[in-house]
């Protein structure tokens, strides 16, 4: 049995891997700005399921629900960055309020939570951190390119970090999922306010460009991600789903061709020894 603690319980992905998590067996600390959607988990699991606010844009929060977890379970085995939402625009559609509380959210919170964790698994020498990006990172499209900025932040902080803590005996796992059925495209969705005609027909806003379909069940991505940790040799990055899978290898190709094509100036800068 471990102890995970995850943001954004509410809905989506993590209410799923909440679920999850206490049907098999392990103790957690559900999260959400609002408790209220997460209390029926204390209901059916009030042995192994402890439930707190925490908006991980407010530190103090994020402080008082580690502390919680520390003294109802003696500490955090797995935390779970998993609280998002994405925004949509052009980037010069970009309102850097709305851009400030993106980051806010998806990058700077996850930090500060990294950093409330850390000392405790420290002391212990396990842990598994776990920040959910998303394989729009990888594969940007015109009026994501806050968001996509947003995660590859978090994802270029997980590879220093990894080798940072991995000496001490603790993980770190970055999550790209694909699209998923959850309230990402509902009423979890920010947009520009702005919109400029210029970027109507690109961003697909003269309904001639259709998103592509939701195909993420977010059942079955809480499953891949608990064997994912409980494998003996856990991944760094886990794709869930096809798409991302799709656009995970169609990036590295174009990123490959790139680099293969232009080796010879790539190789023409070093200075002469
Ligand atoms: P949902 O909108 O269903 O869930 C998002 C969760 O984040 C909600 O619980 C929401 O809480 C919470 N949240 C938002 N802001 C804050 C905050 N300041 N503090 C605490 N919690 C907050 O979407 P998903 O389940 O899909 O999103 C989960 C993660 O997956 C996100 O990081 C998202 O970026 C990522 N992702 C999603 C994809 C998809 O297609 N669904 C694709 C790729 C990545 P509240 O109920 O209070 O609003």
């Amino acid at each position: 049995m471990s102890t995970w603690l995850i943001t954004g319980a509410s809905s989506g992905l993590g209410r799923a891997l909440a679920e999850h998590v206490l049907n098999a067996g392990h103790n957690l600390v559900a999260t959400a700005r609002n408790t209220d959607s997460v209390d029926d988990l204390v209901n059916a699991y009030p042995d192994t399921a402890l439930t707190t606010i925490l908006d991980v844009t407010e530190r103090a929060s994020i402080d008082a629900a580690v502390t919680a977890a520390q003294e109802r379970f003696g500490g955090i085995d797995v935390i779970v960055n998993n609280a998002g939402y994405g925004y949509t625009g052009a980037v010069e559609e970009g309102e850097n309020d709305a851009v400030a509380r993106l980051f806010a959210t998806n990058f700077f919170g996850p930090v500060d939570l990294i950093k409330a964790a850390l000392p405790g698994m420290r002391d212990r020498g396990t842990g598994t951190i776990i920040n959910v990006s998303s394989v729009g990172a990888r594969v940007p499209i015109p009026g994501g390119g806050y968001y996509a900025a947003a995660k590859a932040a978090i994802e270029g902080l997980s590879g220093s970090l990894r080798q940072e803590v991995e000496p001490l005996g603790l993980r770190v796992m970055v999550i790209e999922p694909g699209s998923m059925r959850t309230e990402f495209r509902g009423r979890s969705a920010d947009h520009a306010d702005t919109q400029l005609e210029a970027y109507d027909k690109v961003l697909g806003r003269t309904g001639d460009k259709a998103l592509g379909p939701q195909r993420g069940d977010p059942a079955k991505a809480a499953a891949a991600i608990v064997r994912a940790v409980e494998d003996p040799e856990p991944p760094g990055l886990l794709l869930l789903g096809t798409d991302a899978l799709g656009g995970f290898h169609a990036a590295t190709r174009a990123a490959t061709g790139d680099v293969e094509q232009f080796e010879h100036l790539t190789r023409s800068t070093d200075a002469t020894l």
